[in-house]
């Protein structure tokens, strides 16, 4: 179903029209409430008076991470504190936390777009759905959650962990929908296997799935495993959260929510503008955010756009499964992990040399990180052939990279020369997470 047939099915040249009339006074806002595109905008020439059409989005700055880093908590707020009705922020395993603070009319526009997302998955007011995204800063759980009470659903505020009791919840409330990322879905299937619990006594049959990368092959074992039809859910915190763009019932590319989040795809290195069908970084502009509007941000996300109509009747433009992100940034069980974090962690502990490889793996549907790190020659020599130093070392190793990364890792303290030496670039990274 359609939730919003005016604003999901315009004509093209009626969105643009919207679109541009959204970003003059968005620019305008900004330029008045945030010093930091002030100065941007001055700097490169450009007066809110230069953006009369969408077409204008050329002349405005990018907005990258690290500008919501260096402008730490607040600096990109542009409604009034007293404006503020709640905050979120992302992971922040790469330093600072991103903070993102969300007016009432935001949390409204979240909530509209969410539920435009769950009405074209065809969940009804008659569905149970179950949110099983984490609750807290993370902006899935509560997301999610709104989006559904908007849409008349019932809701299950489940979260996650504790996923035997959950699906003794699936069943016993008859629970026909849910949210969560792709692989606590087929974790849920496998806990469900391991319960002697068969899908055929649930009622489950729609899924939205997302929060990191999944394929089509994993779209095919989610859906014959839980036996429900699964969608993509695709959005970031930065932006607004769950809710960016979403699947229909051709479950072919997702819709942007346009009128809301502009998309352009540009070219990661020269920054130029790419047209529709080219892959390159996904950037969006904010078109109606009070509380912390965004100019061009870059996602570091890899997709394409597809313009061309729809079989479903949505008129608005498509994107392409994220194909991967621009740097080198993992996402492992939902957080994002640098090769510099862990790098820089290994290097501060002195018995660590400066060799080291990282491997991601998937076992039984969650994400393992495996580091390992060889041990510098002054240290081995130390007694290190024997077992238990190599063991205590791994503990200390893997307790350091658990309270930067907030993830537990396996670690393996290895001889010294033992991983090997590569003339040039060492391929660090190892990801054996098969997404095909
Ligand atoms: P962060 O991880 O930076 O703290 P978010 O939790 O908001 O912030 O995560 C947003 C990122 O998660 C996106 O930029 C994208 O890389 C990834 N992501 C979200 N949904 C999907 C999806 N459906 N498919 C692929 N990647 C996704
Ligand atoms: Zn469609």
């Amino acid at each position: 179903m359609i939730w919003n047939g005016n604003k999901e099915s315009m004509s093209r040249e009626d969105m643009r029209a919207l679109q541009g009339r959204r970003l003059a006074k968005i620019v305008s806002y900004v330029y008045h409430n945030v010093p930091f595109y002030r100065s941007k905008m001055q700097e490169m020439d450009v007066s809110p008076e230069d953006i009369r059409s969408i077409d204008d989005i050329v002349k405005l700055p990018f907005t990258t991470k690290q500008d919501l880093r260096d402008n730490y908590p607040f600096g990109l707020q542009a409604a009034p504190a007293s404006e503020v009705v709640r905050i979120h922020a992302s992971s922040g395993t790469t330093g600072k936390p991103t903070i993102v603070g969300y007016t009432r009319k935001d949390l409204e526009v979240w909530s509209e777009c969410m539920s435009r997302c769950l009405a074209s998955y065809g969940v009804t007011r008659e569905d149970v759905f179950s949110v099983a995204y984490g609750y807290g800063l993370f902006t899935g759980g509560l997301g999610v959650h709104y989006g559904v009470e908007n849409l008349g659903a019932s809701v299950v505020p489940t979260s996650t962990g504790n996923t035997e009791k959950h699906i003794r919840l699936i069943k016993d409330l008859g629970i026909t929908g849910i949210a969560c990322t792709p692989s606590y879905a087929l974790h849920l299937a496998e806990t469900m296997e391991k319960m002697g619990i068969d899908k055929s006594e649930l009622k489950l049959r729609v899924g939205a799935f997302g929060a990191e990368p999944w394929t089509e092959n994993m779209r095919k074992e989610i859906e014959s495993r839980l036996g429900l039809k699964a969608f993509n859910l695709y959005g970031l915190s930065e932006i607004m959260g769950p809710c960016v763009s979403y699947e229909c019932e051709c479950q072919n590319h997702s819709h942007v929510n346009e009128d809301h989040f502009f998309p352009e795809i540009i070219d990661p290195e020269t920054l130029a503008s790419l047209p529709y069908g080219d892959t390159g970084e996904l950037v969006f502009t904010t078109l109606t955010k009070t509380g912390m509007p965004l100019l061009r941000y870059r996602t570091r996300d890899l997709c394409s756009l597809v313009d061309e109509p729809c079989a479903c009747g949505r008129t608005n433009v498509r994107m392409t499964r994220i194909l991967g992100r621009s740097d080198d940034m993992l996402i492992i069980r939902g957080i994002n992990v640098f090769p510099s974090q862990v790098e820089s962690v290994l290097l501060s502990i002195s018995e660590c040399a400066p060799y080291y490889r990282i491997i991601v793996d998937r076992v039984n549907n969650l994400d393992t990180l495996t580091v390992q790190v060889e041990v510098r020659q002054e240290f081995f020599s130390q007694g290190f052939d024997t077992l238990s130093p190599i063991t205590a070392l791994e503990k200390k190793v893997a307790a350091a990279l658990k309270s930067v990364l907030s993830i537990s890792p396996i670690v393996q303290v290895k001889q010294p020369g033992s991983l090997g030496r590569v003339d040039g670039k060492t391929k660090v990274v190892t990801d054996l997470r098969v997404l095909k």
